[in-house]
């Protein structure tokens, strides 16, 4: 539990149309933030390459048309990122950062060899433990470096650590030394993250559970970094049919699609609710209402299994 005014995100990356998955997590989002009578705050995730411009304006207009909203304008992580190049400085000056020249082939092949297997995807330390003369010869090939978090680990190569999770309980999940950037010089995702939570006052963060293996690396650097991990707060993913997570080649599964059918966004944002065992509404105005009933104690535990065929209209 948070103490005081509770700040809660929704940090969709606008690579795409919001698809019911995407819309069910915003929805939780909401019903955490607001039904603690707290902030709701947008955050645009927008550092990868497969953002796309059109997305900003139709994930904002998709969110409002199933009756939820938010406070401020929307943040874009792309115009920070002279803070996130000041937070990986303060890390490097700190000597706890290194360079990392493995492409992904190699860190796949080091995880499986016999002396280093890994748990989880861990990275097995091999840039870590360069000499001055490889170092040399790596920087000389030209390939950029990506930079990495090192961690106080140096046996097992990574730490374990344990997070309390609202809705899970406590998690144990590694610390590896981790990318804070990436080769191409973008921010990685576990430090834009960190640094944006602490830097917009979050003390909440509801996301998908397929996230649940980032946040010890994200709490571990959060305490290097000197800020306050957020309360966090996962819950089960929307899977497609063949049980894995809900995409495009599921069929008719974002909001434009829906709409296309001639369902109405009452009709989508009741889907939504009923398949958290919430009652449907009758219009949207309706939700500061249910948002004050709000139970996270009764929330279902597993995945909601999206079928194509709709309860009839
Ligand atoms: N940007 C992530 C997504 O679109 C969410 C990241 C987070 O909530 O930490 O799923």
């Amino acid at each position: 539990m948070t103490e005081g005014l509770t700040i809660g995100r929704w940090a969709p990356s606008p690579t795409g149309d919001l698809h019911l998955g995407n819309l069910r997590t915003a929805l939780l989002a909401w019903l955490f933030a607001r039904s603690a009578g707290g902030r709701l705050l947008w955050r645009f995730e927008d550092l990868d390459s497969a953002v796309r411009p059109q997305f900003y304006e139709s994930q904002l207009r998709d969110v409002a048309a199933v009756g939820l909203d938010w406070d401020g304008e929307p943040i874009r992580q792309s115009n920070r990122i002279d803070v996130y190049l000041d937070a990986i400085a303060n890390l490097r000056q700190r000597g706890l950062t290194y360079e990392c020249f493995c492409t992904r082939r190699e860190i796949a092949e080091a995880v499986v060899a016999p002396h280093g297997p890994s748990p989880e995807g861990a990275y097995p330390g091999t840039c870590r433990r360069l000499t001055r003369s490889q170092l040399s010869q790596r920087r000389g090939e030209g390939r950029p470096p990506a930079i990495r978090l090192r961690v106080d680990a140096p046996d097992t190569q990574h730490l374990e650590l344990t997070v309390a999770d609202r809705q899970l309980g406590s998690y144990t999940g590694i610390v590896d030394d981790f990318v804070i950037q990436r080769g191409d010089g973008t921010s990685a995702y576990n430090l834009a993250v960190v640094v944006d939570d602490a830097a917009q006052g979050v003390n909440q963060v509801v996301r998908g559970d397929d996230l649940l293996p980032s946040t010890p690396r994200q709490v571990h650097l959060a305490r290097l970094l000197g800020l306050d991990p957020p309360e966090c707060v996962h819950v089960p993913l929307v899977l497609g049919p063949q049980g894995r997570r809900l995409a495009k080649r599921d069929g008719a599964v974002t909001l434009a699609d829906r709409l296309a059918l001639g369902e109405a966004p009452l009709y989508v944002l009741n889907l939504l609710l009923t398949s958290l065992g919430l009652e449907p509404v009758t219009t949207v105005d309706d939700l500061p209402a249910l948002a004050e009933r709000f139970d996270p104690t009764a929330l279902p535990t597993q995945p909601w299994v999206w079928t194509p065929v709709a309860p009839a209209m």
